[in-house]
């Protein structure tokens, strides 16, 4: 049975990053892939300026350039205003993003790790975890695998779970979303258009249900520079009607409405759409056990206020690869049960606990339709939504932040501890 340092289930942008950063710093890594790639993943395609630092980290700007198509902003539209925000200044990210599809990202983010010493196991899932003796860390992965092993199972002195928003190898771990915390679905396909070279991204706040009630999601157009546009809607959990919601029927409805603008044959997109669940604001939990970490979408890391994931996938995927070279070369019997969650409070508690109370106002149709209106009105006030909206506070903008989200949580009456039940009994 082969062995390695680091064992990573799951070649999405979270266990690549994670390959990438444990490979460069020395560790003997394995990725296992259950899909062949290049293949589809669903997703809207956009990468914020937050994901372009990671990607430049990694340095692999230069080959995503041939794919990638640059923007510099967003134009939001609602209640017939449009407002053109560019990407805030910031001392630490660029102030661009990019849009690339996925079928070419995640293969060229593989590539990048495997060109740093991983061994990527293609068409192999994990289907088991293999646990120590005192259950409380893992061993390795039994796995399947449709390539020819003469081995069934990878040991390992750590392992990475990077499997994505339905993680069934994290579950097995005993993790659990927190239900009620916010969620999103959200559904896209893409069209050919004459205007996929415009360098916005554009969304639309001003959803509507068939009743005519606001949604608490946006529309997206994401041009893609090649002929084409992701073209996509997302609704949080937080609606009152979210299990009733026809998210196909939403699909049509904004492609009708955008087709005029975007020159688009509404009627006949390239692709089916197709729809996946968000997992948000580290909603699954227990996050750690003694040697192994979630990442990504396995660990619930969505962005509540936008629905992106890809950026926090990077990261954590990076971060948790720190951790195991930080202390795999220390201690030959590593713990991050509290050490990985801690390292995400400081890092991100405070913003996704803003996130998810700002989920749950806008999910009152009056309350999303106020603020739509109040913010179309000032551009300096949609300015400032962007910055908190992408992320990008500087850290002397991080005190109204924790002053805004305390009001908000008093004016909700919110008991989120930012930290889930399960995480709490961990
Ligand atoms: C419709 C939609 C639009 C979105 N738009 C955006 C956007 O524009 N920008 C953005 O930043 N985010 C967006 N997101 C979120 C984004 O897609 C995710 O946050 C991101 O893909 C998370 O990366 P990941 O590596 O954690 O998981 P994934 O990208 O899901 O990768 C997981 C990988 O693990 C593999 N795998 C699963 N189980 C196993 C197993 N047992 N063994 C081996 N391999 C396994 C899968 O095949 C997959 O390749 C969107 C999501 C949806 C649904």
């Amino acid at each position: 049975m082969p062995k390695y340092d680091l064992l990573v289930i799951g070649g999405g942008p979270a266990g690549s990053s994670a390959a990438y950063w444990g490979a460069k710093r020395g560790l003997s890594v394995a990725v296992l892939e259950k899909k062949n790639f290049p293949r589809d993943k669903t997703c809207g395609d956009g990468l914020t300026p937050r994901a372009v630092l990671q990607l430049e980290e990694m340095g692999v700007l230069t080959d995503l350039e041939p794919t990638s198509h640059r923007h510099i902003g967003l134009r939001t539209r609602a209640n017939q205003q449009v407002l053109e925000l560019e990407w805030p200044d910031h001392p630490d990210f660029p102030n661009y993003g990019l849009c690339v599809r996925r079928r070419e990202f995640d293969q060229l983010l593989l590539q990048a790790a495997e060109k740093q010493g991983a061994k990527v196991f293609m068409q192999t899932e994990a289907v088991e975890p293999i646990f120590t003796a005192n259950k409380l860390g893992l061993a390795g992965a039994k796995i399947k695998s449709s390539i020819k092993t003469d081995f069934s199972e990878i040991s390992a002195r750590s392992v990475i779970v990077s499997d994505g928003a339905n993680s069934r190898f994290g579950r097995a771990l005993g993790a659990k979303r927190e239900r009620s915390w916010p969620q999103g679905m959200a559904i896209r396909t893409y069209y050919e258009s004459v205007n996929s070279s415009d360098v916005w991204l554009e969304s639309n706040i001003d959803i509507r249900d068939k009743n005519g009630g606001a949604l608490p999601g946006y529309g997206w157009v994401f041009p893609l520079g090649d002929g084409t546009i992701n073209v996509g809607i997302g609704i949080l959990s937080t609606s009152k009607n979210y299990t009733d919601l026809n998210t196909s029927k939403l699909m049509t409805q904004w492609a009708n409405a955008v087709d005029d603008r975007w020159n688009i044959d509404s009627e006949n997109p390239c692709i089916d759409p197709v729809g996946g669940r968000l997992p948000m604001g580290g909603s699954v939990s227990p996050k750690a056990g003694t040697n192994w970490m979630l990442v990504g979408d396995a660990a619930g890391f969505i962005n509540p206020f936008n629905g992106e994931g890809i950026d926090y996938a990077l990261e954590t995927g990076r971060h948790s690869a720190n951790l195991i070279v930080d202390n795999l070369t220390k201690n030959s019997d590593p713990d991050f049960r509290h050490v990985y969650p801690e390292w995400l409070e400081k890092n991100y508690g405070l913003y996704f606990r803003i996130g998810r109370a700002f989920a749950k106002i806008i999910g009152k149709p009056a309350i999303m339709k106020n603020l739509t209106g109040t913010g179309m009105r000032s551009k300096s006030l949609m300015e400032w939504a962007l910055r908190i909206m992408s992320n990008m506070l500087r850290p002397e903008e991080r005190g109204p932040a924790e002053l805004a989200y305390n009001t908000i949580a008093t004016l909700l009456k919110i008991k989120d501890t930012g930290v889930s039940k399960k995480e709490g009994r961990a």
